[in-house]
């Protein structure tokens, strides 16, 4: 029979990459701990309606790369998630979560969107997201802005060279408003260059087609009428208050007037770290303020900002770099000649687990060999060696695996806790 394979686009995480996942997850979560954020954890399916208010009508994403579909028992409208947003903004909503005031919140997650894989670019990846939900000023912006460049000081990267900050303003809807009609006669102009997804969208969307992807369409897009200069005196105290506290803590960004970001609920602040290292799928975390949609999806009208981190590309970014290797996983390394004597064993191992220390046992019996090749492949640093002489003497040979010359030494059972100790990484 032909074996099944995974869905396309659809990636298995298998070890030793897996390790790699769980050291970023842990260090991700060591770092929104310090900022103060909470985990939230939504369901993947959520009503399409959900992404159809939140995320807006005419976006890529709710237009050609949702997976929609219809519950088989009730006819339900339901959607993988493609985002994380609109989910914990309901979540919000329907507990009433923000009644007592502002919440700081975060999600890691499965995404599902139908786009063409490629490198960094699939159909289920994974979101690192933070939402502060609940503060209107510039402070929040620039905590969750902060939060990432933390993340990035401790995976190793540097700001400026492997990542950059890339800012721009969105304003308000009336001076977006205000904006869009200088932008649709902009268009309208030049009809000669516009591909047909753009002439389709010039009057539903124009701010999308200056997104564009498109390399013919780029020079159009660079002289359009800049939103910055439609923006009123609020929009720019807003936008000055930003940057006058990344200023405040040395954090170089780019100014990009042209950062319009791919969904339709942003105003205000919009932001993308970007690497060059990853071609075309150079953006590694997006975000901003999205003060309207807590209203729109029928809560009770509230400020919030956030971003969403593609962790894919964070890994591909961190490999592409030599960085992230994952350490080995376990401490130590059980070599059981008889299996017979498990029983004698076990204990020994477990007292050795409750003490802190990683202890792999070896399963399915072999050669004395064969299992110091196994220990050697687990990537312990020490193999414990359970011979039926040192059993019968109460004790275990612990036999260091990494350090060229170090001799072994016999360590007493009934003592584990005198030695389990000397078995972690230092
Ligand atoms: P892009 O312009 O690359 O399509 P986007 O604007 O659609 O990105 P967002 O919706 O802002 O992306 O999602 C936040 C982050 O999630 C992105 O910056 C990226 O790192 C990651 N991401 C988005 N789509 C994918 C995907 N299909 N595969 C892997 N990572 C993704
Ligand atoms: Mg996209």
């Amino acid at each position: 029979m032909q074996p099944l394979q995974a869905v396309k686009g659809m990636n298995d995480i298998l070890p030793p990459d897996s390790a790699r996942w769980e050291r970023l997850e842990a260090q991700m979560r060591s770092v929104l701990q310090r900022y103060g954020y909470a985990n939230v954890r939504t369901p993947i399916v959520e009503p399409t309606a959900l992404f159809v208010r939140g995320i807006g009508e005419v976006t890529d994403i709710v237009e050609k790369e949702m997976y929609a579909f219809e519950d088989k028992m009730n006819g339900d409208h339901l959607a993988l998630r493609p985002e994380g947003t609109a989910g914990v903004v309901r979540a919000m909503i329907e507990h009433s979560f923000l009644r007592e005031g502002g919440k700081r919140l975060y999600y890691f997650g499965a995404m599902f969107r139908h786009e063409r894989p490629q490198k960094g670019r699939y159909r289920q990846f994974h979101q690192m997201g933070v939402e502060a939900l609940g503060f209107a000023g510039p402070d929040v912006d620039a905590e969750v802005i902060l939060l990432a460049r933390t993340l990035w000081r401790e995976l190793g990267l540097v700001e400026g060279r492997d990542v950059t900050l890339e800012l721009n303003c969105l304003g308000q809807p009336e001076e977006r408003r205000a904006h869009r009609a200088a932008l649709i006669a902009y268009l309208e102009q030049h009809q000669d260059v516009l591909d047909d997804e753009a002439k389709r969208r010039m009057h539903s969307n124009p701010l999308r087609v200056l997104d564009t992807k498109n390399p013919a369409m780029q020079a159009m897009a660079e002289g359009a009428p800049k939103l910055l200069d439609f923006l009123g005196p609020e929009s720019l105290a807003h936008f000055n208050g930003v940057r006058a506290l990344l200023d405040a803590v040395g954090l170089a960004y780019r100014l990009n007037p042209r950062l319009v970001r791919g969904l339709d609920y942003y105003n205000l602040t919009v932001f993308e770290w970007v690497t060059d290292k990853l071609g075309a799928q150079g953006t590694v975390c997006a975000g901003g303020r999205y003060d309207g949609l807590i209203e729109q999806l029928g809560g009770k009208a509230a400020p919030a900002v956030g971003f969403g981190l593609g962790i894919e590309r964070i890994l591909l970014l961190l490999e592409t770099l030599g960085l992230g290797a994952a350490e080995p996983q376990v401490d130590a390394y059980a070599v059981v000649p008889d299996p017979a004597d498990l029983p004698r064993i076990l204990p020994t191992l477990e007292a050795l687990r409750a003490a802190g220390v990683a202890v792999q046992m070896h399963a399915g019996g072999g050669s004395f060999k064969s299992q110091f090749k196994k220990a050697d492949a687990s990537g312990a640093r020490f193999a414990l060696v359970f011979g039926g002489d040192e059993l019968a003497r109460g004790e275990v040979a612990v036999k260091p695996l990494r350090e060229e010359g170090a001799a072994q030494s016999i360590r007493a059972l009934a003592a584990v806790a005198d030695w389990a100790a000397e078995l972690l990484p230092a």
